[in-house]
């Protein structure tokens, strides 16, 4: 039987994968991710930071990544076509289960979430799902309070750079901050066709060239987030 973890590098799979290290040291754990190639440098980082305190982790990835399957499909994932999750996470790591198992596979989905069922790998045949953090009772307090107590500081975003769900102002600190990775996102709008925001969701050009614009000019959007939900990936949790 194989103990599986998949860790997105957002709080509650980090606090999971540590926990289950220290409690359990005679396991020997296998730790997954499931990158889309589209991460940002500091989660890159995080992860090799993770990696000296867990072990190592097999990163699972499609071919070419976000990249290949905009190329592919000449399209940008979207809102009602959200196939980058499907493609680039669920499917690879389903299948690796399958080669896999039998396998316990644990997730990071915390004592305070219950309505949440845990991903999509329900039906892969001789996989046990396991959630640590809710049999130990581990809710968001004590989730940050363990990760505070081991230094470990999760990146801002979690999440591809370029993902079509992020907030206006994350494009701006995409803009200011990662500017190539900005201008990445403005050349998939350019030989798509198609832009990552959806024209009318806010008053702000969607497209990325016509956004800059703006921000170039001074604009700078108003920041409504929350500090401690913005901390993880908001649509490819796992
Ligand atoms: S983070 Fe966004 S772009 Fe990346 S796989 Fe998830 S939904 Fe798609």
């Amino acid at each position: 039987m194989k103990h599986v973890g998949a860790i997105s590098g957002g709080k509650d799979s980090v606090c999971m994968a540590t926990l289950l290290k220290e409690i359990h040291p005679e396991i020997d754990f296998i730790w997954i991710c499931t990158p889309t190639g589209n991460e940002p440098p500091a989660w890159w980082a995080h992860m090799r930071r993770l990696r000296d305190i867990i072990g190592p982790i097999t990163p699972i990835m499609f071919p070419g990544g976000l990249d290949a399957l905009i190329k592919k499909y000449n399209a940008l994932p979207n809102w009602r076509q959200r196939w980058c999750t499907r493609v680039l996470k669920i499917e690879p790591f389903a299948a690796w289960l399958m080669q896999n198992a039998p396998a316990r596979f644990y997730v990071g989905l915390r004592a305070d979430e219950e309505e949440r069922e845990g991903g999509d790998y329900k039906s892969v045949p001789n996989v046990e799902m396991v959630f640590p953090l809710r049999e130990h009772g581990l809710d968001l307090d004590r989730v940050l309070k363990h990760n505070a107590e081991r230094n470990i500081v999760i990146p801002r975003r979690t999440d591809c750079r370029l993902c079509f769900f992020q907030r206006l102002i994350e494009w701006w600190e995409l803009w200011k901050y990662d500017p190539e990775g900005y201008a990445e996102g403005e050349r998939y709008e350019e030989i798509t066709g198609h832009t990552f925001r959806s024209p009318g969701r806010d008053t702000w050009p969607a497209a990325l060239k016509d956004l800059r614009r703006e921000f170039e000019s001074g604009r700078v959007p108003r920041d409504t987030r929350d500090p401690i939900s913005n901390m993880q990936c908001r649509v490819c949790r796992q």
